[in-house]
């Protein structure tokens, strides 16, 4: 694999965060001094996952929806997934798609995602997000970007 070594300290920052958080060190002023803010430290979004914060959870949504409204106004973004492989080299626990899970996988030729992607067009979509697992061997750059040139042939026209 020629993945890139970035190295992150990220994994240790948040592995220690995760270690020393005593959630039931908070009391109902971290709640509201967290309520209170508009931009939150690692500590006050801490107090907002503790269990004391349960008893604020309408403020907590009135404050999400003043905060949605603001930066994304009343609209809805609709977009179409299309995987066209789900094969992967990676072991992100979280995902289905990880290579240790036995599943079935499967690849697209270029013959079947410009059928899927004209099945898209018919509903009248036309943002569509393009997804694979990682693996050079299934899914390399150039696949990908031959997905994409198709997408911009079928779905813009
Ligand atoms: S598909 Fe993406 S999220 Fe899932 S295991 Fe692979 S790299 Fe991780």
């Amino acid at each position: 694999m020629d993945l890139e070594n970035i190295s992150s300290d990220i994994m240790d920052k948040v592995i220690t965060e995760m270690n020393s958080y005593d959630y039931n060190s908070f009391s109902d002023e971290d709640i509201k001094e967290a309520l209170n803010k508009d931009y939150l430290s690692v500590k006050n979004f801490q107090a907002l996952l503790s269990p004391k914060a349960i008893n604020y959870l309408e403020e907590m949504a009135q404050k999400a929806k003043l905060f949605r409204e603001r930066y994304f106004g009343n609209s809805v973004y609709i977009f179409t997934p299309l995987y066209i492989s789900n094969y992967c080299d990676n072991y992100c626990v979280y995902c289905g798609f990880n290579s240790h899970n036995k599943i079935k996988r499967a690849r697209l030729n270029f013959e079947q995602i410009e059928q899927e992607l004209k099945e898209i067009a018919k509903s009248g979509l036309q943002e569509i997000l393009i997804l694979t697992g990682e693996s050079e061997r299934y899914s390399n750059v150039e696949y990908i970007g031959e997905a994409c040139k198709l997408a911009e042939n079928i779905l813009i026209m």
